[in-house]
C-alpha cells in the first residue's frame, strides 16, 4: 500500500464507529430464531384446524385508526405510539402498536363481512414506546386471532379453546386463565357513574394518573399497578354487578362451554383491558414464570369497533399473544426441538470440482436434503482435516466427500458423522437422488 492509502485507511478507521440497534428493539439471531420459526409453524397449523386464515396488514396506519380505535385516554395512545409526519402530504402516520385496529380498518375497507363472518389471524411486529425491561420491548411480535361478524359466546369460547390448544401443542404448562365481563355500553355507563362516585368519595387517595383519568377513563383506574391504591380498587363497584340479563346470559354460556371442555379459569371481577374497544367478555392468560410481565395472551369482545371505524355494525372478538414472552417460556422449559436441521456437509478437496459439486448439491437440495457446502478461501479449499472438523461442528448427520478418486469415477463418499460414526458408503453421482430418498425415509 502507498503511504497515502495507509493514511486514508487509518482516517476511515478512526471515523467509523460501530452502529448499534435501537433501544428496546432486539435482534433475534440463530440458533434462537429457530424457536420462533417453530412456534409460528405450530400456530399456522393450529389456526388452519380452527379455520382461521392469515391476514397481513401494513405496519404503518394513519394515526386516527389507533386514536379512534383504541381510545384517546389509553396508555398506548397517550404515550406509547411511534407517530410521525408523512413528509409528502403532512398526514400523521403511526407504527402499529397492536393489530386489531388495523385488521378492522382492512375488514371495513374491503367489505370483507358482506358474505358473513370472517376468522382471521396475524403474526408480526408491533411498536410501543415503553420502558424496555424483561418481557417488555419497543418492538415485539404478536400473534393474534380475530373472529369478526359473530356475536355468540361459542366464538369467545372457540378462541379461548384455540389458545388453550396452543399451550398444549407446544407443551406449555402453568398458564392460568382469568375472565371477566365488562357488559354492554349502557351497563358500562351505569358502572362508570358508580365508579366515578366511588373514587370521588376518596379523591384524596387517588394518585396523579387516577385523578387525570377520573372523568375520562375511570375504568382504567381499576388496572392500576400502584400498591397504595389497591384497597380503593378492591372496594370499587365491579362491572359484573351492572350486567343486564342478556350480558349475564352471554357470560354464563361462555363459562358453561369452558366447563364442558374442562378449561380451568377464574373470574377476576377487576380484570379490565388497556384498550377502550372491549365490551362483554375480556380475558387474560397469565403465568408466574415470567416475573412481573406475566400476561402472555389477552383479548375479548369488541362489538363496536367495526362501526367506530366506519363499517356497518358487526360484532367481533379476538386475542393477541406476546410472542417474546411465550418464547421465553419455551426457551426456559427447553420445549422447542434442538436437532440440527442439517442432513449433510459437503467436503470438497479441490476448487476445480466446485462446478460439478454445486450441480450435485442442487439435485440433492431439490430432493429435500439440507446441505451446507464447504467454501473456499484465497488459499483454496483447506485441508481435509479442517473440512472434517467443520463438518463435525456443523451438526450434520453425514459428510459428503467429493474426493479426487471418487469424482473421477462419478461417485461421492457418504460418511456418517453421528449414528454409526465413521461408517461410509460410496454412491453414484448419476443416481444421487436415490440416496436422498433413503435419507428422507430415515428422517
Ligand atoms: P401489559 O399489561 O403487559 O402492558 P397490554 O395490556 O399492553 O399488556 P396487549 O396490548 O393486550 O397487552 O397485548 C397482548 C400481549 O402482547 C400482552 O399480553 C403481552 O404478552 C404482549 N405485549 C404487550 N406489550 C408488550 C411489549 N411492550 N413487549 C413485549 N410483549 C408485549
Ligand atoms: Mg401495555
Amino acid at each position: 500500500m502507498s503511504e497515502s492509502m495507509i493514511e486514508k485507511a487509518a482516517a476511515v478507521k478512526a471515523k467509523v464507529e460501530k452502529l448499534t440497534g435501537v433501544k428496546g428493539m432486539n435482534d433475534l439471531l440463530p440458533p434462537e430464531s429457530a424457536n420462533v420459526e417453530w412456534l409460528e409453524s405450530r400456530v399456522r397449523s393450529l389456526m388452519a384446524r380452527y379455520a382461521y386464515r392469515n391476514i397481513r396488514t401494513p405496519i404503518v396506519e394513519r394515526t386516527p385508526v389507533f386514536v379512534r380505535g383504541l381510545g384517546e385516554v389509553t396508555d398506548i395512545v397517550e404515550k406509547e405510539m411511534y407517530s410521525f409526519e408523512d413528509k409528502l402530504n403532512g398526514d400523521s402516520l403511526t407504527l402499529r402498536p397492536e393489530a386489531t385496529a388495523g385488521v378492522v380498518r382492512a375488514v371495513v375497507e374491503h367489505s370483507m363481512l358482506y358474505d358473513g363472518g370472517k376468522r382471521l389471524y396475524y403474526v408480526g411486529p408491533m411498536f410501543r414506546h415503553e420502558r424496555p425491561q424483561r418481557g417488555r420491548y419497543r418492538q415485539f411480535d404478536q400473534i393474534g386471532a380475530e373472529a369478526l361478524g359473530f356475536s355468540g359466546p361459542e366464538v369467545d369460547a372457540e378462541l379461548i379453546l384455540l389458545a388453550v390448544a396452543l399451550w398444549k401443542d407446544v407443551g406449555l404448562t402453568d398458564i392460568r386463565l382469568e375472565l371477566n365481563s365488562l357488559g354492554q355500553p349502557q351497563e358500562r355507563l351505569s358502572h362508570r357513574q358508580a365508579l366515578i362516585a366511588h373514587f370521588e368519595l376518596h379523591e384524596d387517595l387517588l394518585d396523579e394518573d387516577a385523578k387525570r383519568r377520573l372523568y375520562t377513563n375511570p375504568l382504567r383506574i381499576l388496572d392500576t399497578k400502584n400498591p397504595a391504591m389497591q384497597g380503593l380498587v378492591e372496594s370499587a363497584p365491579r362491572p359484573l354487578d351492572y350486567l343486564g340479563e342478556s350480558s349475564l346470559a352471554h357470560f354464563n354460556s361462555l363459562k358453561l362451554i369452558l366447563d364442558a371442555n374442562g378449561v380451568d379459569y377464574t373470574v377476576n371481577p377487576r380484570l379490565v383491558r388497556g384498550m377502550d374497544y372491549y365490551n362483554l367478555t375480556v380475558f387474560e392468560f397469565t403465568t408466574d414464570r415470567l416475573g412481573s410481565q406475566g400476561t402472555v395472551c389477552a383479548g375479548g369482545r369488541y362489538d363496536y369497533l367495526v362501526e367506530q371505524l366506519g363499517g356497518k355494525p358487526a360484532p367481533a372478538v379476538g386475542w393477541a399473544l406476546g410472542v417474546d414472552r411465550v418464547l421465553e417460556l419455551i426457551r426456559e422449559q427447553g420445549l422447542a426441538p434442538t436437532v440440527s436441521p442439517l442432513d449433510a456437509y459437503a467436503i470438497v478437496p479441490d476448487v476445480a470440482f466446485l462446478p460439478q459439486v454445486l450441480k450435485v448439491l442442487q439435485v440433492l437440495r431439490t430432493a429435500g436434503v439440507n446441505i451446507q457446502m464447504h467454501t473456499s478461501s484465497v488459499d483454496g479449499m483447506g485441508s481435509m482435516k479442517s473440512q472434517f472438523k467443520k463438518a463435525d461442528s456443523s451438526g450434520a448427520r453425514y459428510a459428503l466427500v467429493f474426493g479426487l478418486d471418487e469424482v473421477a469415477v462419478n461417485q461421492v463418499t457418504v460418511k456418517s458423522l453421528r449414528d454409526g460414526i465413521g461408517q461410509q458408503v460410496t454412491h453414484s453421482l448419476l443416481d444421487i437422488a436415490g440416496w436422498a430418498t433413503t435419507l428422507q425415509s430415515t428422517n
